[in-house]
């Protein structure tokens, strides 16, 4: 392909030439020169004319016919100009089998603006969150999913963990919701049907509820018996004699798991925050040690508490109860003779803490994260010999969940370990000595 530069040169020199040849054979050179140069400039002006035009009237139409270099300037625009076409072509064909993917997914998807606006919505929005098109574009989220607790999930912004709330469309679906931030400042929420798996897990639990439960009446029964039968010990026979005691001590182990499994029931299935009654912790320690102190008998353990005498906590009390004895029994049970178990309850930046700590075996880092699992033990035969039934740690993280608390465990192999239960200040009730006094 030629160079339309060098035509262009080619051409502007051939007219110069001409002119001044017509000036030379007529006179006044300048002139002519003048003349072909005006003449020169207004194809120019007239191109450039017709490019302004063209891209004015739309890119639809076929470039004007030119020569030289313009025939060049409109045939690239040209050119520019459909791949431009092409790739917008490539991304809107994109752009819809996204859509349609997306519209396709049985999750419900909803793109919501940097204001909360609702952008856009597939299929599986209308039936688990009932938007409704065109009703509700533009609408904000929150006047659609009015629930407290997705209100407050949007506005908290940290989305790292889902959110399950009852569907707005149906009250019998149950939802798993998750907001996540993409591109400029905008979000996607997506929303799963749980119901499913709810039912599942209800399931789960009404059927330990109601095994732990069947189980506590024969078990009160074999119990009694045993009792009265444990008086004959000493005169019945050889293999009598050895196997009562052991007996005994195997129905009381089966009837403090069904307490243990019917208390994690309990807290499972009510859904109550964990109670809102004062309850003077101090005192509850300074049973909860005495206890301690009997439990620990001849290993003779140190138990000393130190609790801020003015520090009371809004809660339940029976389940409170629960969790320091959890604590504190753990703590004399995993602990060797002559141990040290101190007991700490104070406040520490609004929030109240007790805080357990023994001298005793302690944990490996690995096993720490898993602690709380029901039945997650360590040593198997150790919390079985010392009583435990698995479910102990359990308990505890319910009950510190319906309180809107934590724990903390720190421990060491072979030094001993520190479990602490943190409260939130808006709990902390402070009691003045008067009010201690008529307690
Ligand atoms: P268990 O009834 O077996 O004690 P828990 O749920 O109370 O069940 O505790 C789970 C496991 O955590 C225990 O089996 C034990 O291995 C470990 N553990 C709990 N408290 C302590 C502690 N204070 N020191 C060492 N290990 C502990």
């Amino acid at each position: 392909m030629s160079n339309p530069w060098i035509d262009e040169l080619w051409r502007a020199g051939i007219i110069a030439a001409v002119a001044l040849l017509l000036g030379l054979v007529f006179g006044q050179p300048w002139l002519w020169l003048l003349l072909a140069v005006s003449a020169y400039l207004g194809w120019h002006l007239r191109n450039l004319a017709r490019l302004v035009e063209w891209l004015r009237v739309g890119r639809r139409f076929h470039p004007p016919e030119s020569s030289g270099i313009w025939d060049e300037v409109f045939q690239q625009i040209y050119r520019l100009q459909q791949r431009n076409r092409q790739r917008k072509r490539k991304l809107g064909s994109m752009l819809n089998r996204f859509q349609q993917a997306t519209a396709a997914m049985p999750d419900a998807t909803v793109v919501l603006t940097p204001g909360d606006e609702i952008e856009w919505w597939n299929q599986a929005a209308e039936r688990l969150l009932g938007l409704s098109y065109p009703r509700d574009t533009g609408q904000r989220i929150s006047n659609l999913l009015r629930h407290p607790a997705f209100v407050e999930y949007l506005a908290r912004g940290d989305y790292a963990q889902p959110l399950e709330m009852p569907s707005p469309a149906d009250e019998h679906v149950g939802l798993s919701i998750r907001i996540v931030p993409y591109g400029n400042n905008q979000r996607l929420l997506i929303a799963r049907d749980i119901s499913r798996i709810q039912r599942l897990e209800q399931m789960r639990r009404d059927f330990v509820a109601n095994v732990s439960h069947e189980l506590r009446t024969p078990l009160t029964v074999l119990a009694g018996y045993l009792e009265t039968l444990d008086g004959d010990a000493e005169e019945a026979d050889g293999d009598w004699r050895h196997a009562l005691p052991v007996l005994r001590q195997q129905t009381e182990r089966m009837q403090r798991i069904v307490e243990d499994l019917l208390m994690l029931s309990r807290l499972e299935t009510d859904s109550g925050q964990g109670g809102q009654e004062p309850v003077s912790v101090p005192a509850m320690l300074a049973v909860i040690c005495d206890d301690a102190r009997r439990l620990s008998d001849d290993k003779r353990h140190e138990v000393l508490l130190e609790a801020d005498p003015e520090l009371w906590l809004r809660g339940n009390d029976h389940e409170l109860r629960s969790l320091f004895s959890n604590l504190i029994f753990n703590a004399v049970r995993y602990t060797p003779a002559g141990g040290r178990i101190r007991v700490r309850w104070y406040q520490e930046g609004g929030q109240a803490v007790c805080a357990v700590s023994d001298t005793g075996i302690g944990i490996a880092p690995q096993h720490i994260p898993r602690l709380t699992e029901r039945f997650y033990r360590i040593d198997v035969g150790r919390s079985r010999q010392s009583g435990g039934t698995g479910l102990g740690l359990a308990i505890v993280k319910h009950v510190l969940l319906r309180h809107q608390g934590e724990l903390g465990i720190q421990s060491e192999p072979g030094k001993g370990s520190t479990f602490s239960a943190r409260f939130p200040a808006g709990r902390v009730v402070r009691v003045a000595g008067q009010a201690r006094a008529a307690e």
